[in-house]
């Protein structure tokens, strides 16, 4: 009987998993049962746009935490699949932050080319897994049919993201605001808050990102209220950071410093909670969102269930070669060409992990420490070894670039690791690219 694999979630982890085996069968090797179970209608996880916010229409709490006009935050030659070049998909180079929907595109493509489509039962929510000897018991609805049952399986790889549960802070007076409080999770349209002042409560990516897309579609006034630090961008004019929000009055926001200003909404970007509601205890992941993971052997196996996986769960400078990495690791691990040490040995994986994180001083050394953790699975599968450290350079210099103009570092082109080609230019600045669709995008 050959070995069955439960996936859980098609998003570009779950998705790199399944390409990491079909790879293996199409070099003809026998490979394990594989069944990926996604509750979303289509693939793409946080990539496959949704309207939506809330309960879906089948009373699951909605995944998607994108919104439209979101282009990538970082330059997509950090991101490129080894075995996938943009070229290939769109059949010439493109420039370096493409909307969501063009990397939608691109992910897609690869595992269209892969034909792993069947192995996936859409519209399955996993509603519990647990241990049952040397098996997992994994419980699924599919939602249509409202049916729940259970498989069995040798080993689950959890593909789950860790991006769609929101935590969301209170502050004195948000019972009687007059406007709108929301979360990043719930944002989706930057229109609806044209002509509007906002407030911003967080420094994270998002803070950063919907303060940007507010402003490029028309907001009158963003107010970034930061805990610690402020982000210290060149800001356009109508934009302030200020200190910590303490409580709103009415329609006045009132910080730490003792200044306030009247808003109409207030986005709290204020971050997100790994979050596994369908895992008991003993197999759930409890982990900050940091570098090294907490309990993951290699950044994937759960030490204290080493046949339990976990892909894409560290914070993240990598994204879509990062979760090849570890979906190619994972592979070998299950398929046998890898052994994992003892308890002990990869406690202390772990542990040396963390420390080589902590040791770090700036965003400079977490970028060149992920990418070595990169570099580290890479060289112990057949993965397309590609030039990590060019890769590395790159987030390096779009981190110069958002230094040098926050409105304008989208701009600027950067060279594939994969191919060796420059990006070109993109048509229209970032600023002025309202239309973001694919094909708008594409055209020359
Ligand atoms: C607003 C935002 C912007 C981002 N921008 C970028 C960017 O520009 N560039 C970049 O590289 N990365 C970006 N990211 C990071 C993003 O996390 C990764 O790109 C990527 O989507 C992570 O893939 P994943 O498969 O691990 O998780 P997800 O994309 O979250 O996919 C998880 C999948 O699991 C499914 N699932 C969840 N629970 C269940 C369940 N119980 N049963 C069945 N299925 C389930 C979901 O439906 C989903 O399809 C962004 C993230 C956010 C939130």
């Amino acid at each position: 009987m050959p070995k069955r694999i439960a996936i859980l979630g098609a998003g570009p982890s779950g998705l790199a998993q399944l390409r990491a085996f079909q790879s293996a069968q199409a070099k003809g090797e026998e490979i394990p049962e594989i069944v990926c179970f996604e509750k979303q209608s289509d693939w793409g996880g946080l990539w496959n746009y949704t309207w939506r916010t809330g309960l879906d229409q089948y009373g699951e709490p909605v995944h998607g935490s994108m919104y439209r006009y979101l282009w990538s935050n970082g330059p997509k030659e950090g991101l490129e699949f080894a075995d996938y070049s943009f070229e290939e998909h769109f059949g010439k180079q493109i420039a370096s932050y493409p909307p969501r929907a063009v990397l939608f595109d691109y992910i897609q493509g690869r595992v269209e080319k892969a034909g792993v489509r069947d192995w996936i039962r859409f519209e399955t929510a996993v509603r519990w897994v647990k241990k049952d000897g040397d098996k997992f018991l994994v419980t699924v609805c599919n939602l249509p049919e409202d049916n729940t049952y259970t498989e069995e399986f040798d080993h689950v790889i959890v593909c789950t993201g860790h991006f769609s549960t929101p935590n969301v802070p209170h502050f004195d007076g948000f019972e009687s605001f007059k406007g709108r409080v929301l979360h990043a999770h719930d944002f989706r349209d930057a229109m609806e808050f044209k002509d509007k002042d906002i407030l911003i409560v967080g420094t994270s990516y998002s803070a950063e990102d919907i303060g940007s897309q507010c402003w490029k579609y028309g907001a009158q006034s963003i107010t970034v209220s930061h805990r610690t630090a402020a982000m210290g961008y060149d800001w356009p004019d109508n934009w302030a950071e200020v200190p910590l929000l303490t409580h709103v009055d009415g329609n006045t926001a009132y910080f730490k410093d003792g200044t306030s200003k009247d808003v109409d909404a207030v986005i709290l970007c204020t971050g997100y909670k790994h979050h596994f509601p369908f895992l008991p205890d003993d197999l759930r992941l409890k982990t900050a969102n940091r570098l090294a993971a907490a309990d993951l052997y290699k950044g994937v196996a759960y030490v204290h269930e080493p046949a339990l996986f976990y892909i894409g769960m560290q914070d993240q400078w990598f994204t879509f070669n990062m979760f090849d990495a570890q979906a190619w690791y994972v592979r070998d691990v299950i398929m046998g060409r890898i052994a994992l040490p003892d308890a002990a040995a990869m406690k202390a994986d772990v542990e040396d992990r963390v420390a080589r994180e902590d040791a770090g001083e700036d965003d400079y050394d977490a970028i060149w420490y992920q990418g070595d953790y990169v570099k580290e699975l890479i060289d112990e599968t057949d993965y397309p070894s590609f030039d990590v450290e060019g890769a590395c350079q790159a987030f390096k210099e779009w981190k110069g670039h958002k230094k040098k103009g926050i409105m304008t570092f989208r701009d600027n082109g950067y060279k594939s690791v994969i191919t060796g080609t420059t990006a070109p230019k993109h048509h229209t600045p970032w600023k002025d690219a309202l239309d973001d669709s694919l094909e708008v995008y594409l055209q020359n």
